[in-house]
């Protein structure tokens, strides 16, 4: 077999996150905090701590041993009796570890959490601690996060698959700042394990483990996976609350479940002038003495307040989620619980009577309690909150999605960029042109869960991002490829690939295909250093590339090679020599 491999262009910070590639999640903890310190203790096995410098050598905390970082303009470090600082910092050890973290707010209580890895970095006067995690330990994490008050097991399997599904779905939400998710319900609240055991596999949730690998899909796509607090009786389709989400399976259903919850009927008494400093401040309401009016002005069609009518010298009409907003910000979270409301006057006092907490969609965690307690299974759960939908098992075969030219093969864990890769393909493909035309009727192109798998499966090392057998392709992870902002440059490569393979004529060696490749597709492999290698060391690092870095010296020199030619003797040449090389050309290729 004839392979042909990219090296992931990455820089050098970056090219970290491919080593141990099966915890493919990244989440900031602590997110809602200022971190100020943090103690890590190596716990039975040691832990390697490696600094900021790419170069410089990593330490090993022996296990009953701790280390101390402050954060100040970097980190301060305190391991036995020596102090290093470090601009950032990575721990990592085959065994679980404990970080103790200490906030600004002194009050808040202090907990250890156990990690298997955690980065540390200094950011906005505190500490980012940023920990990597498999798909299923996030999993857990979420369920110890928001789950806490579902008891049956049916109920938080059907957490488990809702958090799984919103996981495989939005992973890069927070790209921008270098990782995937953080921990608070803005994405979804995620607790590190606080008991060791013998690794994250050992605090797996039981309801992550009965469900591992099974999703929420709507025809075949994962579905947007929303759930709340209570519903109070009728949950709230998505449409009425953020119009580009509503889904055919996120409308408003009757829920007779949760009648029992404690959020089921609550009743809340707001003074008139608390009430009045939150309309004059928060929503500019003109100074007034008296309210004369505060009342429901319209609702939605599952029965929630969408705007309240306001008279006090003067009438307005204000929108019932700004008016709960302002609400809990001066007079503290949760005074009103929900939309789901109706409002009357006593004495100085403005009664808010209603049903439900929180915002409605989609599953309702009271009534998903209830009916697990009254032996509802977790699928009869969920297709009762998301109507239509179904649970893909994980054990299924990798499905395919095919498009016009291509055939793609890809566990579930990928499908978020299935649509993007198939529409690179076919963009490509159009663009080769009449080179095309050697290709096969459907090209076949397989993506992986995991680096390791890839690994196993093509026998290439970790860094490359594909490989190819000259007549299909294998990719890394496309979840990988896309954080690392190389997704559609790694299927023009892989294509163009097959092409130029295919017309390469048997004389051809290897680095003039690599160098056609790269000139074709414009890529950026920077800069041919001046040294001059000899065609057969140049051959030998293309074939068979020792490190990332040599690769990528071997790219340059290739591409520097071919541009040459086509700048002497027009991109013409390109196809000749490839496919019909003369005996010019063949001294060429030694040179
Ligand atoms: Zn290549
Ligand atoms: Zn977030
Ligand atoms: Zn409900």
């Amino acid at each position: 077999m004839n392979k042909t491999a990219l090296a992931i262009l990455a820089v050098a910070s970056a090219a970290l996150a491919v080593q141990g590639a099966s915890p493919q999640y990244s989440v900031e903890l602590f997110s809602n905090h200022t971190v100020k310190s943090i103690t890590a203790e190596a716990i039975n096995e040691g832990v390697r701590i490696c600094g900021g410098e790419i170069d410089s050598p990593c330490l090993i905390l022996g296990p009953g041993k701790k280390i101390s970082c402050t954060a100040a303009r970097v980190l301060d470090c305190r391991m036995e009796s020596s102090e290093r600082s470090f601009t950032r910092l990575r721990l990592d050890s085959t065994a679980p570890f404990r970080i103790a973290p200490t906030y600004a707010r002194a009050e808040e209580p202090a907990k250890t959490y156990c990690l298997e890895n955690a980065e540390f970095d200094t950011s906005n006067e505190g500490m980012r601690i940023v920990t990597r995690v498999d798909l299923e330990s996030y999993v857990s994490g979420v369920l110890r996060g928001e789950a806490s008050v579902l008891r049956a097991p049916a109920a938080r399997q059907a957490m488990a698959i809702l958090a799984r599904t919103w996981a495989l779905r939005w992973q890069g939400r927070h790209s921008k700042q270098g990782f995937d998710f953080c921990s608070l319900t803005h994405c979804q609240a995620f607790d590190p394990p606080q008991t060791a055991g013998k690794g994250f596999a050992d605090n797996l949730d039981p309801a992550v483990r009965a469900t591992r690998g099974q999703v929420l899909r709507f025809h075949g796509t994962l579905a947007d996976p929303y759930f709340t607090a209570c519903c109070g009786g009728v949950t709230e389709a998505a449409g009425n609350v953020w119009p580009d989400r509503a889904q055919p399976y996120l409308i408003s259903i009757h829920d007779p479940y949760c009648s029992t919850s404690q959020h089921a009927s609550w009743s809340r008494s707001l003074s008139e002038s608390s009430l009045l400093q939150v309309l004059r401040e928060a929503l500019n309401l003109p100074n007034s003495g008296k309210l004369a009016e505060l009342s429901v002005a319209s609702r939605d069609s599952s029965g929630r307040a969408l705007t309240l009518r306001v008279v006090a010298d003067g009438s307005w009409t204000v929108d019932a989620n700004l008016f709960r907003y302002a609400i809990d910000r001066r007079l503290g979270w949760g005074q009103i619980e929900s939309n789901l409301y109706d409002i009357r006057r006593e004495g100085q006092s403005w009664v808010f009577t209603g049903h439900g907490l929180g915002h409605g969609v989609g599953l309702c965690q009271s009534g998903a309690e209830q009916m697990a307690q009254l032996g509802t299974s977790a699928e009869k759960i969920l297709v009762t909150y998301f109507p239509g939908t179904e649970i893909a098992a994980g054990n299924d075969d990798d499905p395919v999605a095919s498009s016009e030219h291509f055939e793609l093969i890809y566990p579930a864990s990928q499908e978020p960029w299935v649509k993007q890769t198939l529409e690179t393909l076919e963009a490509w493909q159009k663009e080769l042109g009449s080179h095309a035309t050697v290709l096969p009727p459907r090209v076949r192109v397989e993506t992986l869960a995991t680096t390791e798998e890839f690994m196993h499966k093509t026998g290439q090392p970790g860094w490359m991002a594909a490989s190819s057998d000259g007549l299909s392709i294998i990719l890394q992870p496309l979840a990988l490829l896309a954080r690392k902002q190389i997704l559609n440059q790694t299927l023009r490569h892989e294509l163009t690939h097959l092409v130029v393979h295919k017309l390469r004529a048997k004389s051809v060696p290897r680095w003039v295909e690599e160098g056609c490749v790269l000139y074709l597709t414009g890529e950026q492999v920077g800069v041919a250093s001046d040294s001059r290698t000899s065609a057969t060391e140049l051959e030998a690092a293309i074939t068979k590339p020792g490190s990332e870095a040599q690769m990528r010296v071997a790219y340059a020199q290739a591409l520097d090679r071919v541009r040459r030619l086509t700048q002497l003797q027009g991109e013409a040449a390109l196809w000749r020599v490839l496919t019909n090389p003369g005996t010019e050309d063949l001294r060429w290729f030694q040179q």
